[in-house]
């Protein structure tokens, strides 16, 4: 039996990240970032022999090219190799202390927001951070994820995290189903969303949506159970991409206010 959880959610101070993959160069200031010597270009097949290398080839809005992903993938095993020990560790468990779920969006990093190092947390993406209630039939990725993270690993905290600028939640807001993307369509309907006046705007719109999918997600046993017994924790957030602020949601208040 595991002890009761203390609820004293986010006291703690923030830590030194672990290191500094390519994933999280831009956290740096713009101009630590971009030193006035950086190539025009990245050439193909330059070495990287370091991550932190890797992170003065920042690049604010191009999107990253499939070369420049290659040469980063190669370029960890070096960096893999400062941390060893670490890593020796990584391969033998992992002991994630939060089951992080977030949207598929390629603008959400968790790690990057969290400054969770690897093994900490385990994500769970999904177009729209939807939560489909539980059915007791159901093949679904969602809840084969849940199941592991709660029951395996015993994860005693769940974030759902909404963000701004969410393209699924826009498409639930206008109601209007995109062409071609049938599945995806369907998808947004596992969100039951219930649109009202004050819906409109997207960061009101998405918070709204966030708390339904808190809800969706007590719906499952396993999630339930350890609910009851206080050995698990939900919190809902909301990141705003352009600010990168963090609002948590707070059920007393029926709120979102920063963390
Ligand atoms: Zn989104």
């Amino acid at each position: 039996m595991r002890a009761r959880l203390p609820y004293v959610p986010y006291a703690s101070e923030p830590r030194r990240r672990f290191f500094e993959p390519a994933g999280h160069r831009g956290r740096r200031p713009l101009a630590s970032r971009v030193p006035a010597h950086r190539p025009a270009a990245w050439p193909s097949g330059t070495p990287i022999h370091s991550l932190r290398t890797a992170a003065t080839h920042y690049r604010p809005h191009g999107a990253a090219s499939m070369q420049s992903l290659i040469e980063n993938a190669r370029a960890f095993s070096s960096s893999v190799a400062e941390r060893r020990g670490d890593f020796t560790a990584l391969a033998e468990e992992q002991r994630p202390q939060v089951l992080f779920i977030s949207c598929s969006d390629a603008r959400i990093v968790p790690s990057l927001i969290t400054g969770a190092r690897p093994g900490e947390i385990i994500e769970l993406r999904t177009a729209g951070n939807i939560v489909p209630r539980h059915r007791t039939e159901a093949n679904c990725a969602v809840g084969a994820t849940l199941e592991y993270a709660v029951i395996a690993l015993g994860v005693p905290d769940i974030v759902v995290c909404g963000h701004s600028c969410c393209d699924a939640v826009q498409d639930l807001v206008v109601g209007r189903p995109r062409p071609g993307m049938a599945m995806f369509s369907r998808w947004l309907q596992r969100a039951e969303y219930n649109s009202r006046p004050a819906s409109v705007r997207r960061g009101v719109a998405t918070q709204h949506h966030l708390k339904t999918q808190l809800e969706h997600l007590r719906s499952y046993p396993c999630v339930a159970r350890r609910l009851r017994q206080r050995q698990l924790r939900l919190h809902g957030w909301f990141y705003d991409i352009a600010s990168g602020e963090v609002l948590a949601y707070n059920s007393r208040e029926i709120a979102f206010r920063p963390l």
